[in-house]
């Protein structure tokens, strides 16, 4: 007989648990310990020469993230994750692995607004230069690759403006160019995108958004893919090289398709040491469990709010690609058929002033700078979290002094609308 694969429903719920051995807990336990005890000094020197896998220490590794990590991995359909403390600790451990002082990744200009300080300024001052191109001009991907270039990146659905990344086209050039694509599926989550079967190498995610789903816990993925060859052309010292600090081990050569998620725990986690609560690990894991039930609420809320957006008089325009007519509808169509996900923009006609009056107007939504929460939530970024930039600078960044962001909880959708009728009225 061969074995049934599960569906994505049992997977959210099953995916690297078990009974624990023994007591029989069924929820998976917290694990809240620092470090575990030896067999004996055999047993010991065995974990740390990478000869069996194991928990030694919370920080390089422990039960509960183990499951959580196991549990993302299937859900995206790679080989191996690794938990970390959040979304930026994740996307700094990939780059380390990856990135030597001087050399340059690049990235899709359309990002999380984190992320793009952090390439700019944090990751800057390691030596790892970012090079930005435009996902909505394909070629300037391709225009950007030089000897040095070591990785691309870029979104599948791009926060905050409803922008899809074409994410074919994109590995097709980073094939070319012999380089891992990493990809950020924060905002599609893999109940909407599952980014490995369009030719992403790995990715990543804040588990923060939607994946803990209930603004709780801050966490993030890696996700290996194994699909890429760590070893040609010696371009991944990390992972192509003998490792001193493991008796020279080459870490391709001894762990194959899930190296990569290896050399971001063994030389990442644990010497940069972002590593994630077993705690929020437990409460992203409980989260997971109803995710693909949230997804589809989230997504029906955002297309009902959308629609209705698009047609009151106090709208200029509405940025969600599940809507016919938006620039990103055919993406949407491709890479995320059961719904565009929760976070988008519109403008208001009224610019500045009625934005500002908007947040403060909302009862049921939430004024603050998160998404993917149960909870509806609203900011105006000309007022917040963009605040600093040249009036210029706002609109190139998406956050013109008109544009407010949404993302749509799974409240009834009635309540979200009126509430919204209630505060564009006044
Ligand atoms: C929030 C977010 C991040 C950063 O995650 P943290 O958990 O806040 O560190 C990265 N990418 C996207 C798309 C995000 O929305």
């Amino acid at each position: 007989m061969t074995e049934r694969i599960p569906g994505f429903n049992t997977l959210a719920i099953h995916a690297g648990a078990q009974p624990d051995p023994t007591t029989g807990a069924r929820a998976t336990p917290i694990y809240q310990t620092t470090s575990f005890v030896f067999d004996d000094v055999d047993h010991a020197a065995s974990l740390f020469g990478l000869q069996t896998f194991g928990n030694i220490y919370t920080r390089i590794g422990n039960p509960t993230n183990a499951v959580l990590e196991e549990r993302v991995a299937a859900l995206e359909g790679g080989t191996a994750g690794l938990a970390v403390a959040s979304g930026h600790a994740a996307q700094v451990l990939v780059m380390q692995a990856l990135m030597v002082p001087g050399d340059e990744f690049v990235a899709s200009k359309k990002l999380y607004g984190g992320s793009i300080n952090q390439f700019n300024h944090a990751f800057k001052s390691f030596g790892w230069n970012v090079v930005w191109a435009d996902p909505d001009d394909i070629g300037t991907f391709e225009r950007a690759i030089t000897p040095k270039t070591k990785a691309i990146f870029i979104e599948s659905i791009a926060n905050p403006g409803g922008v899809i990344t074409d994410i074919e086209a994109i590995s097709n050039i980073a094939r070319r160019a012999g380089v891992p694509l990493i990809v950020d599926n924060t905002l599609a989550t893999p109940y909407l995108c599952k980014p490995f079967e369009h030719g992403a190498d790995i990715v990543v995610h804040s588990l923060t958004k939607f994946l803990g789903g209930h603004g709780n816990s801050i966490g993030g993925m890696i996700v290996d893919g194994g699909t890429f060859n760590w070893s040609r052309e010696g371009r991944y010292p990390m992972l192509s090289e003998p490792r001193p600090e493991y008796q020279g081990i080459v870490l391709h050569e001894t762990f194959g398709n899930f190296a990569f998620a290896i050399a971001c725990r063994v030389l990442g986690l644990r010497d940069i040491g972002p590593a994630l609560s077993p705690f929020n690990a437990f409460m992203i894991l409980t989260g997971i469990e109803t995710l693909p039930l949230r997804m589809q609420r989230h997504c029906d809320n955002a297309q009902a709010v959308t629609e209705w957006l698009s047609t009151h008089n106090k709208v200029a325009w509405v940025s969600y690609p599940g809507l016919p007519g938006d620039r990103y509808h055919n993406l949407a169509k491709k890479y995320v058929p059961k719904g565009a996900g929760a976070v988008f923009t519109f403008g208001l006609k009224g610019g500045y002033d009625s934005g500002v009056k908007l947040v403060s107007n909302v009862k049921l939504f939430s004024h603050l700078a998160n998404i993917g929460d149960t909870r509806s939530l609203i900011i105006h970024p000309a007022s917040t979290t963009h605040r600093q930039l040249s009036d210029a600078q706002k609109v190139q960044a998406g956050a013109g002094p008109d544009v407010v962001r949404l993302s749509i909880g799974l409240e009834d959708k009635d309540d979200i609308i009126a509430d919204l009728d209630q505060a564009l009225s006044l």
